[in-house]
């Protein structure tokens, strides 16, 4: 192959970007590489800032120098232009000749007639436009152009590391005049609560790069031997086992794998081993460390599995952190984050787990890929958090002071004084708020004497502390699925019903609705390996999954029923779309007794059996569901989001996410009446719930049972006893009278304030 040379050099980029102090001695690198590889005269880069729609010359072999940072085009002017806006290589045999063509003076390049251009891209983002120029005519063929594209898609990720990692606030060099100014952090950026409170501390940016293949080329000043590797060893695996221990003290129920898989490596004979010869052999021990590890990570990463693949990351996080007790002079090869407000994208449950560990003071998501359980994981664990849309949150500098109000989605980047004394003054609040769990009633009535349940929402174990501060009825919703996630297989029967006797004795005596697992969508099991879905919101989720799974479906029932030998239980399904799945999953629960019987295994004989409604499919049918199922708990985070078609974890759609839709409203009203009318009983345990605004209409509708974050429960229960069962009923029947949002916001917003 032509270009095998090229292609095998394309590997040194990431050494090459390491050895580069800035992007554009980077860029200088690179153009000469793909010139030299390409035997064209010419190679120039490109870069595209989306701010003004601008392509700038940065980098080029072969051109005037002049024409570095003063050569700049509109996004489709010129043929660079036209291929970063079609998206598309541009391959001429005479470029000067298009009618696309545009002459810059100066840089004589009018001589050079074959012309290939590629767009370099990330993702849908554009990123720049890689172009090779040679005088012969007709001269790049069809494998020049993949090849350039395999180069551009290389690039494309360095790019975008280089301008999130390298000094882009060094001088700026003569050739490059109208270089991007310093970035400087804006005194508020506006995000999307995740999880409730209030953060302060400095930033610092979490960064999945491959830092083990950067730091091969480091030289380290001192030398170290296998004694130092050994105590470096020793001090981590104590390091590990007090994190450990620490999370274990919070988490009891998904604690139990976290860093064992650190722990497993570091006491991995072939891995310690391999260290320790090279070592023997004479290397120095960071870099026997460095390059084992590499290796390791090199082969893990190339495995066809998923679940595999992902353990680059622990490999990487071991040895860094095994570096960092070994090479005492280098602060920086752990991630610590404590007391720091963590500033990412792309998390797993499993990094939010860590960095409460860690005693992370909050966290800042950026982009998308939002899972909503990343945010229902950091509200158990009171972490606040902020979904922010904005990636140049990824430039503010480390150790930049942050306020972070998760409770209305403001980050505060270097907080005047006039801020941080109103935040002071509502922590005084905050801490007053408390002494209010005292005055929390064990039953909630409306202003009029209705009696309303108030429930809470669990996902953690951890919660179960604060539902009975607050004095919770019961459980409504547990959402089964969390110790499903955090590790990294399928819990056995035994581990689920160790965590499951733990849910119901931290309940005694009060009522405990278990949901059975809601995988799939956006609630990813990292260990289901490579389930590629094209919309894994409408795919094989949550019921589906259980009933496709039954084997999975049967240890979780069995783990429940034994659990809940003596106490009365709840059982019910998620996203339940048919009649049909409502008694094929009914069957399994019978099935499961039958056996449990069959084997003398104490367990629950008669659990009421219900199901969330949460798909818009079943308004239709809800009256013979009705008469199938025990109760109906209504999960208005997932109901909005299919009756509207807007995914609930996207920001760019957030504002389509309307709760009062008159549709949304009237189906619940549906939804209500159909299980009056039968006598049984519908709560509801989606978000709506916990928020007053919305209290008055449920109550209105008939709703006597909420289901909450234990967060929530005093706000629920002042905002229930503010309310007149009667009045309620007849303003609900006002917003169940409108046919448009506009119609129902106004009404809603003209309510007296709730608390
Ligand atoms: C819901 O969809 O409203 C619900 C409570 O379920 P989850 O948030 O766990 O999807
Ligand atoms: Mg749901």
């Amino acid at each position: 192959m032509k270009h095998m040379s090229l292609l095998c050099d394309l590997s040194e980029l990431s050494w090459i970007f390491s050895d580069s102090t800035d992007l554009d001695s980077f860029l200088d690198s690179v153009v000469a590489m793909v010139a030299n590889h390409m035997h064209a005269q010419v190679c120039s880069i490109y870069l595209y800032d989306d701010s003004d729609q601008m392509l700038t010359m940065r980098a080029t072999k072969g051109l005037d120098a002049v024409a570095v940072g003063s050569v700049r085009m509109h996004l489709g002017e010129g043929l660079v232009g036209l291929a970063l806006k079609e998206l598309r290589p541009i391959c001429e045999k005479a470029a000067s000749q298009h009618p696309c063509y545009k002459a810059f003076e100066g840089i004589h390049e009018e001589k050079y007639d074959s012309f290939l251009a590629v767009p370099i891209m990330r993702g849908i983002s554009r990123v720049g436009v890689l172009v090779v120029q040679r005088e012969k005519r007709a001269y790049f063929r069809e494998e020049d152009t993949l090849a350039l594209k395999v180069v551009a898609s290389q690039l494309a990720n360095i790019i975008e590391n280089a301008r999130l990692f390298m000094d882009l606030s060094q001088p700026v060099k003569a050739k490059a005049p109208e270089k991007a100014a310093r970035w400087q952090p804006p005194p508020l950026v506006k995000g999307k609560s995740a999880a409730e409170g209030v953060a302060r501390g400095p930033a610092i940016v979490y960064r999945k790069r491959r830092k083990v293949s950067d730091l091969l080329t480091k030289r380290f000043s001192g030398t170290y031997g296998l004694g130092d590797f050994n105590a470096a060893l020793a001090a981590t695996e104590q390091q590990l086992e007090a994190l450990q221990q620490q999370v274990e003290e919070k988490l009891s129920d998904v604690a139990s794998l976290i860093f064992s898989a650190h722990l497993l490596m570091l006491r991995d004979k072939a891995f310690v081993g391999s260290i320790a010869q090279l070592i023997e052999k004479g290397e120095n021990a960071p870099r026997a460390v460095l390059l084992v590890a590499d290796r390791y990570m090199n082969v893990l990463g190339e495995s066809e599995n998923a679940y595999i693949r992902e353990k680059v990351q622990d490999v990487e996080d071991l040895t860094l952190r095994v570096l960092g007790n070994l090479v005492r002079e280098e602060k920086d090869f752990i991630f610590n984050c404590r007391g720091h407000v963590i500033i990412a994208r792309d998390l797993f449950p499993s990094d939010i787990l860590k960095f409460s560990g860690e005693e992370a003071a909050g966290v800042v998501l950026v982009g998308g890929g939002v899972t909503s359980h990343l945010s229902i994981l950091s509200r158990s664990l009171h972490l606040p958090m902020v979904i922010a849309n904005d990636t140049d949150l990824l430039k503010v500098p480390a150790e930049t002071r942050v306020l972070l109000d998760a409770d209305v989605g403001n980050i505060y980047l270097n907080p005047s004084a006039d801020v941080v004394a109103r935040f002071d003054e509502q922590e005084l609040l905050r801490t007053q708020t408390q002494a209010q769990k005292d005055a929390v009633r064990p039953e909630t009535f409306t202003q009029d004497g209705q009696r309303l349940q108030l429930l809470a929402n669990i996902n953690l174990l951890s919660d179960l502390a604060m539902a009975r501060d607050l004095q919770a009825e019961g459980v409504g919703l547990y959402r089964s699925e969390f110790p499903f996630m955090i590790r990294n297989s399928f819990p056995t029967e035994e581990e689920q019903y160790v965590v499951y006797c733990k849910l119901v004795e931290g309940m005694p005596g009060k009522s405990v609705t278990f949901r059975t697992l809601d995988v799939g969508g956006d609630k990813v099991l990292p260990y289901l390996g490579d389930v590629q879905e094209q919309n894994p919101f409408l795919g094989l989720r949550s019921i589906r999954f259980s009933l496709r799974n039954r084997e999975v479906f049967r240890q979780q029932l069995r783990a429940i029923l034994r659990a809940s030998a003596d106490t009365s239980l709840r059982l019910m399904f998620p996203m339940v779309s048919s009649i049909e799945e409502f008694i094929k999953a009914r069957v399994e629960v019978l099935a499961c007794i039958d056996e449990l019987k069959e084997q003398n295994v104490a367990c629950n004989q008669s659990p009421q059996i219900g199901m969330m409604v949460e798909i818009p499919s079943v308004v239709e049918i809800i009256d013979e569901l009705a008469e199938l199922a025990d109760f109906f708990s209504l999960g208005t985070n997932d109901f909005i989001q299919y009756m509207l078609a807007v995914d609930r974890t996207n920001e760019t759609v957030a504002p389509l996410y309307i709760p009062h839709h008159p549709a949304v409203l009237r189906s619940l009203n549906r939804v209500v009446q159909a299980a009056l009318r039968k006598g049984k009983e519908v709560s509801v345990c989606g978000d709506m719930a916990h928020a007053p605004k919305y209290i008055p209409f449920l109550i209105g509708i008939g709703v006597r049972s909420l289901s909450v974050d234990p967060l929530f429960l005093y706000k629920v229960q002042q905002a229930v006893m503010a309310t007149d069962s009667v009045q309620a009923a007849d303003f609900a029947q006002k917003l169940l009278g409108k046919c448009t949002v506009a119609g129902i916001s106004g009404l809603l917003d003209a309510q007296p304030i709730s608390p």
